[in-house]
């Protein structure tokens, strides 16, 4: 099992967002968490990639315990994500976004990584073919030195799969990676995160789109009130009951 998620709990005052949840992702699989809104999903990925500690639970990647583990971390131990809003510098460029995204999420220098210092330029230098690698890898080679703010969203998308990839991860966790894109180019990006499989990358998705993660997914979890509620193949998951519940709003 790559990773193995035991009891996980977090519960910000009195809100419990993620409660007792045990998960294992298996190499190689497309996993998507789903559940309404406010259901725990994206917490849950921050428990995971260590911007939150758990009140409780356990966390352990390729046999080791990660449950304390800080961002930066858990980044250079091989799990990559996306954030539900893409965190990018409008003004700056598609690849100098890659490039200071990946630095701030690997070294800990915020300082550095926007004030340019002689070594963070050397750094740099070596993270531009990595950079570049990623941009072709997710088809935005040609969109390299435009900025931000003139791309559009399904682009935005691209540009943010490009910056976990930068880290080079094994597991890679995708937060709406399908959200505000258009239906014609939900495909698109279905296609990409096939490639990261094939490339032997394994998928963890949180997803609405529900086409998009019934033709993708191995495994689909369900969250609710911070619950799993269910747990099976996108067959077993459309057909049952207390899903068809959470989402009818009970
Ligand atoms: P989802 O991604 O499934 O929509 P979230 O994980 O974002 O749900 O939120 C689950 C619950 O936890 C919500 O009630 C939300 O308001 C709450 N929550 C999330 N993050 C925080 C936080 N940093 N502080 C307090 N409450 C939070
Ligand atoms: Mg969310």
């Amino acid at each position: 099992m790559l990773l193995k998620i035991e009891q996980l709990t977090k519960s910000f005052g009195g809100l419990t967002a993620v409660n007792q949840v045990d998960l294992e992702i298996e190499k190689g699989k497309i996993t998507a968490v789903i559940g309404p809104n406010g259901a725990g999903k994206s917490t849950f990925f921050n428990l995971i990639s260590g911007f939150h500690l758990p009140t409780s639970g356990k966390i352990t990647y390729k046999g080791e315990d990660i449950t304390t583990l800080p961002a930066e971390k858990v980044a250079r131990l091989g799990i990559g994500r996306t954030f539900q809003t893409t965190h990018l510098f409008e003004q700056a460029t598609v690849i100098d976004n890659v490039i200071v995204g990946h630095r701030l999420r690997t070294k800990s220098g915020l300082f550095d990584a926007i004030f340019r210092t002689k070594r963070e330029k050397l750094e740099e230098q070596k993270c531009l073919d990595k950079a570049m690698e990623c941009l072709e890898f997710v088809g935005l080679t040609h969109l390299a030195q435009y900025p931000i703010s003139s791309i559009t969203q399904e682009e935005k998308k691209r540009v943010a799969f490009a910056l976990a990839l930068a880290t080079d991860p094994e597991l890679i966790l995708l937060d709406e990676p399908a959200a505000g894109v258009n239906p014609d180019e939900t495909d698109g990006l279905a296609e990409l995160m096939k490639k990261m499989v094939d490339r032997g990358i394994t998928v963890c998705l949180i997803e609405h789109k529900m086409p998009m993660v019934m033709s993708l997914a191995d495994k689909v979890v369900v969250l609710n009130h911070g619950k799993k509620i269910a747990e099976g193949t996108p067959e077993e998951i459309r057909n049952n009951q207390l899903v068809i519940e959470a989402y009818l709003g009970g």
